[in-house]
């Protein structure tokens, strides 16, 4: 039987950061992945902050497509552009096969072990051990300490360990095509028959090919299918089907989680979701632990931020054989990012319950001088919720709040 101190499941972002902040520990590391390849097959439109790009402590940069120099916002009848006042503002669309690929390099390089094509099908908990079973051409266990659910959206570890994770997720699909640009800027389209709950997204990767793609909250969708949505958008949309030249490939569907947040009708904490089972040895980082922003449905930069903090508190449980020791990881990601969930998430509520007249009234409001001044300043992809929280001050805005209260307080 294979013995590690600390086992990740999972070689996404979140997982090779957890493995690589704790085998730099010096506590002996492994990540098993069910897929053959790292990185493949790819579920994600890839746009990341610069920060994000720091954040990856890559230093070859092979991974980036394309540097994007803002984005244009669609609603019904208007359009917001927004432009990167400064080049540490601006945003990177990656290719997340390479770029995992590197994070797991990394992780290597500090003396992690990684085994490809093996899938964890069991969970057992002890104190003081967790066994997992994995298959790849029979059955074998393997013994660790901690046991790190880094397992994406609909993590089997949680759901084995019996952990409390979220119920609620976004439905995604996305095609690569051909598709006219005038300039590298990724364009965000909003409306109930675009992308119900959410948006839809055409993120160039070079001068001819984009990332197009959408999700859709299914608790506000007419259809549970975000494919019916792609299909009309890329056929009808008044700037989709003009610009999209056909030609697809690289088709992909995929969940975001949506994080538990407090709600405002609800007790503080009440059904919050939980990152730790101290007593089974057992954590969950990134989308397994819904670490992503309910605005934008980005988890690349906060699962390597927690990826940190898991490694790193793992790495001190195993060393000092104090399983209680990883009771601050859910401490320290929350107090890093918890808020900014919390925030994101009432924007999201908000969203999901105003009409397309509403957006159009948003977005006219947005385009303001004053207004885009104030995006271009605070304006932060990772911390959407600086720049919201000065529009919620907008009178417009306040009024279109006033008459959405009910629809908004009543929404799960
Ligand atoms: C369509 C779409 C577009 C997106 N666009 C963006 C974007 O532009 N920017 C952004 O920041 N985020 C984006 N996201 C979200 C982003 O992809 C995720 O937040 C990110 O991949 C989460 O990383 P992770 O390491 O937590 O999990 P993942 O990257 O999902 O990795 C989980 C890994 O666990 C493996 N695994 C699962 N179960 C087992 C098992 N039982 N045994 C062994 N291995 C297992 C999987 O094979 C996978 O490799 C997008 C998501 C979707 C669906």
């Amino acid at each position: 039987m294979l013995e590690y101190d600390v086992v990740v499941v999972g070689s996404g972002p979140a997982g090779c950061m957890t493995a690589k902040y704790a085998a730099k520990e010096g506590v002996s590391t492994l990540i098993i992945e069910e897929d053959a390849e790292i990185g493949e097959p790819v579920q994600c439109a890839g746009l990341i902050s610069k920060r994000a790009v720091e954040e990856s402590e890559l230093k070859s940069k092979s991974f980036i497509n394309c540097e994007l120099k803002g984005a244009i916002i669609h609603s019904h009848s208007h359009d917001v552009r927004i432009e990167s006042p400064s080049p540490e503002k601006r945003a990177f669309a990656i290719g997340r096969s390479v770029f995992d690929k590197e994070l797991a390099k990394e992780a290597q390089k500090e003396g992690a072990d990684i085994i490809l094509g093996s899938k964890v099908k069991r969970v057992k908990k002890r104190a003081g051990e967790t066994k997992l079973t994995i298959s790849t051409t029979g059955e074998e266990e393997i013994r660790a300490s901690v046991v790190i659910g880094a397992d994406g959206a609909r993590s089997g570890v949680a759901k084995m360990a019996g952990m409390k994770v979220t119920k609620n997720f976004l439905n995604c699909v996305q095609v690569e095509g051909e598709y006219e640009m005038d300039e590298a800027f990724a364009e965000i389209f909003v409306g109930k028959t675009i992308a119900p709950g959410f948006f839809a997204w055409a993120i160039p990767i070079n001068e001819d090919v984009a990332r197009i793609g959408l999700c859709i909250d299914k608790r506000f969708s007419p259809h549970p299918n975000p494919l019916l949505f792609l299909k009309r958008n890329l056929s009808e949309h008044p700037v989709i089907a003009r610009k999209y030249k056909g030609s697809s490939s690289n088709f992909t569907v995929g969940t975001i989680p949506i994080p538990v947040g407090a709600g405002l009708l609800r007790r503080r904490g009440r059904g919050q979701t939980v990152s730790v089972d101290k007593e089974g040895g057992l954590m969950l980082v990134g989308d397994a632990a819904a670490q992503v922003k309910p605005v934008t449905g980005g988890g690349v930069y906060y699962g390597m931020k927690c990826g940190k903090i898991a490694g790193e508190i793992a790495a001190k449980a195993c060393l000092t054989g104090d399983m209680k020791v990883l009771n601050a990881y859910e401490r320290r990601w929350r107090k890093e990012i918890g808020k900014e969930i919390a925030f994101g998430l009432k924007v999201h509520r908000l969203r999901c319950v105003i009409s397309d007249k509403d957006f159009d009234t948003i977005f006219r409001t947005l385009s303001q001088d004053a207004v885009l001044q104030l995006i271009k300043r605070k304006g932060d992809m990772d911390y959407p919720s600086v720049v919201f929280r000065e529009f919620l001050k907008h009178p417009r805005l306040i009024k279109l709040m006033a008459m959405n209260i009910l629809k908004y307080l009543y929404t799960k």
